[in-house]
């Protein structure tokens, strides 16, 4: 199903956690609601689940407005950071669950119960589990076996907050793949809260970014990375060096011998594969050195310092991929050449 938000606002006492929230998502897309602690994630995907009532404003499932609709009328499966599984079921059990208490006149009999809860262990790869208990299950295999559970009653829409949150960084990176993949088969419209902005990424079709109780932006992954339509959004979804050309860093830059090709506002955001690095040809003139580097896989991080800076950053930050690093044969300390290859630009 669709999701249409109009309006939606929400305060708990004097506090603002939703100011305005309009937002259309279509039929099958994955959405990540991204943002810092406390802007308001859960409170919004409470709102569409129906566990929290707005204070303005309208929410559509399907072109219905469905506002004043109670949960369970709502047809969303639910997945949460803390493993909701009840602890004295079984793997098949908890799944069953959700079908087994439908009204009489829609339960499925208890041979397609079975029949469902084995097919859908099969989709989320765990049918050997079925007899154990949570207690005897990873817990990245207990969220596996939630994710089934939601999905046991064929939700229209499926929510999740923090899903993998609580989860080791390796599992939570085989999830996000493994979560993606499995939307890609089922296509139920799907929205995740995270605050992990590489997490967003590597999942999503579309992300939303919240910013006290705002969307700042909506946009697919790369749009959001490439065409960040805000200060906010430039900083919180990976590194970004900002320069203020009208402040300190324009006599600095200039004495650093960087161009920035026409210049179309006060602040530059300059991401750091964005930043090209030579050996500097004259390096007594050149006010930058190699201060030290990591290894980010295929790409290497170099940490740029200037020498007799007091402005906004000490710390320029460049990217680019590990033979080309090798090549350049720099060692720390080296004083070096950049060029900003593209900016954002921000008045
Ligand atoms: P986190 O990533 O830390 O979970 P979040 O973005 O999901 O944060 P919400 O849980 O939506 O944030 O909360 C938004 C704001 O509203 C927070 O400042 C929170 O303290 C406040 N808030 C949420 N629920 C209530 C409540 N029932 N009563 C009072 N304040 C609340």
């Amino acid at each position: 199903m669709s999701i249409q938000l109009q309006h939606i606002s929400k305060q708990f006492g004097a506090f603002k956690a939703l100011d305005d929230i309009n937002l259309d998502i279509p039929e099958g897309e994955l959405v990540a609601l991204l943002g810092p602690s406390g802007c308001g994630k859960t409170t919004l995907l409470r709102i569409i689940a129906g566990l929290e009532q707005t204070d303005h404003g309208e929410v559509y499932l399907q072109g219905d407005n469905v506002t004043a609709q109670p949960v369970k009328e709502r047809q969303i499966g639910f997945v949460f950071q803390h493993y909701a599984l009840f602890r004295h079921m079984t793997v098949f059990d908890n799944i069953a669950f959700g079908l087994r208490v439908k009204p009489r006149k829609l339960r499925p009999s208890e041979a397609q119960i079975k029949d469902k809860v084995h097919s859908l262990l099969q989709l989320v790869q765990l049918d050997w589990l079925h007899d154990r208990f949570p207690d005897q299950l990873s817990g990245g295999q207990r969220q596996r076996i939630a994710l089934a559970r939601a999905l046991a009653v064929e939700p229209s829409v499926l929510l999740l907050d923090e899903p993998f949150g609580a989860l080791d960084a390796s599992v939570r990176k085989d999830l996000r793949l493994w979560l993606r993949h499995l939307h890609q088969e089922l296509n139920v419209t799907s929205i995740f809260v995270t605050h992990d902005q590489e997490e967003a990424m590597e999942v999503a079709s579309q992300i939303v970014v919240l910013n006290h109780g705002k969307i700042e932006q909506k946009g697919t992954p790369s749009e959001i990375y490439d065409q960040p339509q805000s200060d906010f959004v430039s900083r919180f979804i990976g590194q970004t060096n900002i320069f203020h050309l009208q402040k300190e860093d324009s006599a600095w830059l200039e004495s650093a011998g960087i161009i920035v090709d026409e210049p179309k506002g006060i602040i530059a955001h300059v991401r750091p594969h964005n930043i090209s690095v030579e050996k500097a040809a004259n390096p007594a003139k050149s006010p930058v050195y190699l201060n030290d580097w990591q290894h980010l896989g295929g790409t290497i991080r170099l940490e740029l310092n200037r020498d007799g800076y007091n402005g906004s950053a000490t710390t320029i930050y460049a990217e680019m991929p590990n033979e080309q690093f090798r090549d350049l044969a720099l060692n720390k300390g080296d004083r070096v050449a950049l060029r900003i290859k593209h900016a954002h630009w921000f008045n």
